[in-house]
């Protein structure tokens, strides 16, 4: 069977599955293939939160490019809501950090500080909360003896990942847009001026091509002659017995309470390559720094745990580009798609179709790796303790 596309996107995980959407909405004849998930899940092991405060100190771009994700979120949300009929669970309701001790709040502050001092006008959306603020935050938390207090910010939130996936699917599909799932493509040829596409029994063939593939990217993009520096980092999460709604209305950075009511604890950060394992050490790391935040968390049953792999570009800020010598090849490779997806959906369309991403989008280049280059400094992802669980 041949088909032919104005696009095709490789990969219908929350990049893929934004980037389609945005695509179909904007009457792009679109084809978007997904083969079944095994290694590159991310998309479906993810916690779901909106997570924007508390990284990217060095890189205002990013701090911004993550707030308006967040600010764009209620309107996408609403939008799928009624072209599928499928309820995301957004909830904008802010989130925070707890913090063990004096000296982990103190840090965080001056982390915020910090960040504070790199926005133009001098201010940053998150503040310090003491111990008795976050108490009257969250009254149904017995917050455990050791917490000194956390950061709110506004900015963060909460989204059923899955539910966000298959909404940007199912609008996709009803949008005009051609989906394969549970095919893989194996071969990518530039044919044309365009690309042509192995995909199981299936030859596509489209005038641009989108890699959003998540640990599948480099393998492909490598059939165009590139090397996309994105690695497996390794994520271990616990899933607990539902909580009601009201005792957990804001997700703490490491313990969220999901759309169906059970509550995530995770996750740490490996660096063990695909390496999938459970492991009972770091699993029972991340239950006892979530026991020292809240003690009733020891007598809640465990119903299920599970690693997944983060798409992890080699210095944490996303890939946006084309692909070097390929004027009609896209790669976007990110964590933190689902936090960003909104701003993804809005921008990353218009930029396969010709326009020039946002400036603070348009950073985010492969020539940041050029020669050896280790991109930016900092972490897109950070957290100033690598012992605190964090996204
Ligand atoms: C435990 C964990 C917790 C996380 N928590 C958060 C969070 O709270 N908030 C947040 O913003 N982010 C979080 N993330 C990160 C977030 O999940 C990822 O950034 C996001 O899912 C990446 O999506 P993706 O579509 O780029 O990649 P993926 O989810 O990896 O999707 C890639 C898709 O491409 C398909 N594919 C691969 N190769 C091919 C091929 N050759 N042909 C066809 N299809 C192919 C795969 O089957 C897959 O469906 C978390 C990640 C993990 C692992």
């Amino acid at each position: 069977m041949n088909a032919s596309f104005d696009v095709v996107v490789v990969g219908g995980g929350v990049t893929g599955a934004a980037v389609g959407y945005g695509l179909a909405k904007r009457g792009v004849r679109t084809c978007l293939v997904d083969a079944v998930p095994t290694f590159s899940r991310a998309s479906r092991a993810n916690m779901g939160l909106i997570w924007c405060q508390s990284k990217a100190l060095g890189c205002p771009q990013f701090v911004r490019w993550g707030f308006a994700s967040s600010r764009a979120y209620g309107k996408l949300a609403e939008e799928l809501r009624e072209l599928t009929g499928i309820d995301t669970g957004y909830a904008p309701t802010g989130g925070i950090i707890p913090c063990l001790g004096e000296p982990e709040l103190e840090q965080r502050a001056q982390f915020i500080e910090k960040l504070r001092l790199e926005t133009e006008d001098g201010t940053y959306p998150a503040s310090v909360l003491s111990r008795k603020e976050l108490e009257g935050m969250l009254p149904k938390v017995p917050f455990g003896p050791e917490v000194s207090g956390g950061i709110w910010s506004n900015m963060d939130g909460y989204v059923d990942p899955l539910h966000l996936m298959f909404a940007f699917r199912k609008g996709f599909v009803k949008r005009g847009g051609t989906l394969i799932a549970g095919e893989r493509v194996t071969e990518v040829t530039p044919a044309g001026g365009g690309y042509r596409l192995a995909c199981g029994e299936r030859t596509l063939e489209c005038g641009k091509l989108v890699l959003a593939a998540g640990l599948g990217t480099r393998k492909l993009a490598a059939q165009l002659g590139a090397d996309i520096p994105v690695f497996p980092n390794k994520s271990q999460v616990l899933l607990l017995e539902r909580i009601p709604a009201d005792v957990l209305p804001i997700p703490l950075l490491g313990i969220a309470r999901t759309f169906g009511g059970t509550v995530m604890i995770g996750a740490a950060h490996e660096n063990m390559g695909m390496d999938r394992t459970l492991t009972p050490e770091v699993l029972a790391r991340n239950a006892d720094w979530a026991i020292r935040v809240w003690p009733e968390l020891a007598r809640k049953r465990i119903l299920r745990f599970w690693t997944g792999l983060r798409v992890w570009p080699k210095d944490a800020y996303p890939i946006y580009d084309r692909i070097p010598g390929h004027e009609n090849a896209f790669v976007f490779a990110m964590h933190s798609a689902v936090s960003l997806a909104a701003v993804l959906e809005r921008t990353l369309p218009d930029y396969v179709m010709g326009k020039p991403l946002p400036p603070d989008g348009s950073i985010f280049t492969l020539a940041r790796f050029a020669n050896g280059g280790n991109g930016f400094q900092g972490s897109a992802a950070s957290s100033p303790h690598a012992q605190t669980p964090n996204k």
